[in-house]
Parts: C-alpha cells; structure tokens; sequence
C-alpha cells in the first residue's frame, strides 16, 4: 500500500519533504524528509530489482546497479523547492524581532495559489490518508531554523510573536501579541470614568491613569481595559477591584508589573499586579460578582430615625432598566437580590446605607424608585423621595 502510493505520487518530481509529508501520520519521531528519504530508498531498490514501472529520475541520488543512475533531482512539483530557500525567509524573521523584546514566538504561513493548486492537485491524484499540509510543514521548518538563528522559543501556546511568512509577496512580517496585566484598582476620587471617554468630556480615565507607567515602559501603541464590573463616574471604588490592562504591540515585555504599580497616580490605587493572560480577562467578564455600596441618601421629606428600620424590607427587586442607561442597554425587567443593608441616621433628611447586593443591581435607582421602574425601593418603602447623593464601591465580593 506505502509503495503503491510513494509510486503514484512520484510519477512527477517530489522533493523528500512532499514525498514524507503524505505519509506524516505513520510514525512519530521521524521529520517528514526522514520518512520521504526511507520510502525513497525502498523504491530505489525495487528500480534496481528490476521493477520496469519506475524511473531512475524518480530516485535521483541513488547508485543503481543495475540501470542508469540519475544524479540531479528535477525541481519538487509541490513546493517548488521552498525548503531550500527557507534560510531566506529565516533571515527576514530575524530583522523584524529586532523591532520588539520578546521570549516566544510562532509561525503562520500563507501559501501562495500556486503552491495551494499544487497541494491540491497532489491530493487529488494520491488521495489525503496520513497526509499533512504544506504549510504545517513550513511553519515548522522555518521554526526550527528561526529558533536556531535568533534564540527565542518556538511556542504554540500564548507565543509572544507570531511571524507570518507570505509566499504571495515573499515577506516576512511580525505580530506582537498583546500584553496582559492583572491587577485590582481602587478609585479614590469622584468624577473619574473607568474607561476612557470617547467624546473627551473626561480628561482621564482609570483606565490611562493605570495605563500610563505601563505604556512607557513597554513602548505600546495603545491599550484596552477589561474590569469585573464598573462603578459610576460620580461613585468612588473603595474596594480593590480586579481587572486586567492589555498594552498592545509591546516592544517589551518583561515587565516588573509591582513596580510599575506603584507609579500609578492621581486618585488609583493598584496592587497584586501581574503578568496575565486573555484566559483571565474572558473570566472577568464573565464573572458575577455581588458588592457591597455605601450610599448617601437625602430625602425631600423629613423622616424619623425609626423609619429607616422598614428599609430591612428589601430583598427581591424588580428592576426594570434604569432611564439613565436605556440609551446603551436593552429595555428589561430584572429580579435582583439585596443580600443585606444596614442604615445610619444622620438627621430627618439625610441617612447613610450599606447595601450588599447581587452583581446587576443599580444602587442609585433602588434608592430613588426611578419613577417606579425599580420596585420596592427606598422611597416608596419610606413614602418620601429619595436621591442618592454619593456613593462608594465598599466591597466586591469575589466568588
Ligand atoms: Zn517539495
């Protein structure tokens, strides 16, 4: 069977690697011109035991004994010899890591057409048992090579770069991969947005606060946020609440994130930074976690410091979406839970809350009904309107 099909596919020129390569499937531990070479020296030998349907041209190398042996081998009508210029490629690879400091990389091949046509045309005839992709093969090749000449890791997994050789245009380019940084951030001052601000209504952000020290050491161009939740931009975040900053097209990468933490300024505190992952940031979006809020409340009408005990009452909500945020989210009726609240009395209009709730709960319209779309609420219980004057972020409860 082996033989049958090394003899259909070498009814044209095959190189050593095209010829392994259909077989790459059988056998691990060898290179694909490890497997091409063997099964080329069994079909050498069977031209020499007399098989009158090969050719001495399709075991070029081979001394036969017993007919004309062939010494050039014609050009590979597969990769058209590609494995041979793959020291150029190499050479490339290694001028554009000089543009960024990193420790692993891996490599993308985009074949031309007529190398896919040929492949194509190749499984056509042959059939695709055992076989693996061109390009598998050049990747890896060329990774092998690249590793040698540069001295950096060939890494599937979370590679730092990427180096795309192109067979259309016979470049080489290289993708930085992005940089990730866990950390948890206190926002100490009102008035600040967790990210920034697309209009520049806000002059800064949580966001470029954080980014800042990073950005200047890793020389990015530019960065992304990605919090567990957000607060308001008028509530303080006095909990440490995590997130990951992702620099992007870092020319560095080795980074002493605790260090740099503590060049954050400007009303953000940040700690237990470290390097991170993309794993980590689709956890945090996907993480629901419940927080604690202290709330300033101001009512309209007088109330008694008895009263506020009534306000032990609220436990499940219904929350249909806040007026304040329909423009960015969908018109919906949630039930969200109050897991505890204490309360504070400060004078017949003023009194302080604490409110655990479940993730999703909006603080500032439990206290003021919002026009009776969240229910009960803090003013209906009271029979009084309520605001909620300020607000802190005290806790996120991670799960
Ligand atoms: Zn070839």
């Amino acid at each position: 069977m082996i033989i049958e099909k090394a003899l259909k596919i070498l009814a044209q020129p095959v190189c050593d690697h095209c010829l392994g390569r259909q077989f790459s499937q059988l056998l691990s531990g060898f290179t694909n011109v490890e497997r091409g070479r063997a099964i080329r020296m069994v079909v050498a030998m069977a031209a020499d035991a007399g098989n009158a349907n090969i050719d001495a041209s399709s075991v070029p190398g081979f001394t036969l004994r017993t007919k004309p042996s062939v010494s050039e081998a014609a050009q590979c009508s597969v990769c058209f010899g590609i494995f041979n210029e793959l020291a150029t490629y190499v050479k490339k690879a290694a001028l554009q890591a000089k543009k960024a400091e990193f420790a692993t990389f891996l490599v993308g091949t985009r074949p031309s057409s007529e190398l896919a046509t040929a492949e194509d045309n190749l499984w056509e005839r042959v059939g695709i048992d055992h076989c693996e992709p061109l390009k598998a093969e050049i990747n890896r090749e060329a990774g092998k090579l690249i590793e040698k000449h540069i001295g950096k890791k060939f890494s599937a997994k979370r590679p730092d770069v990427v180096f795309l050789i192109d067979l259309n245009t016979n470049t080489v380019s290289m993708e930085i991969n992005p940089l990730f940084i866990y950390g948890e951030y206190q926002k100490l001052k009102r008035g600040i947005p967790q990210t920034r601000w697309p209009s520049g209504k806000y002059k800064t952000s949580v966001e470029q606060i954080t980014a800042k020290p990073f950005m200047k050491v890793t020389n990015g161009s530019g960065h992304k946020f990605h919090g567990a939740g957000r607060e308001d931009i008028d509530a303080r975040c006095l909990a440490w609440r995590p997130f990951v900053l992702e620099i992007l097209d870092p020319k560095k990468r080795d980074i002493n994130a605790p260090a740099l933490a503590k060049k954050v300024g400007a009303g953000v505190k940040i700690r237990n930074a470290r390097i991170s992952n993309i794993e980590e940031v689709r956890k945090l979006k996907d993480a629901k976690l419940d927080k604690t809020y202290r709330a300033l409340v101001k009512t309209s009408g007088l109330i008694k410091r008895k009263d506020l005990a009534k306000l032990s009452a609220l436990k499940e909500i219904n929350q249909q979406t806040p007026r304040r945020v329909l423009h960015r989210r969908s018109d919906l009726m949630r039930r969200r839970s109050v897991k505890g609240i204490k309360t504070k009395y400060i004078n017949s209009k003023s009194f302080e809350i604490t409110v655990k709730g479940q993730s999703g709960l909006y603080i500032k319209e439990l206290i003021s009904g919002d026009e009776g779309r969240t229910n009960p609420s803090v003013s209906g219980i009271l029979g009084v309107p309520c605001v909620c004057k300020e607000l802190d972020v005290i806790a996120v409860h991670m799960k």
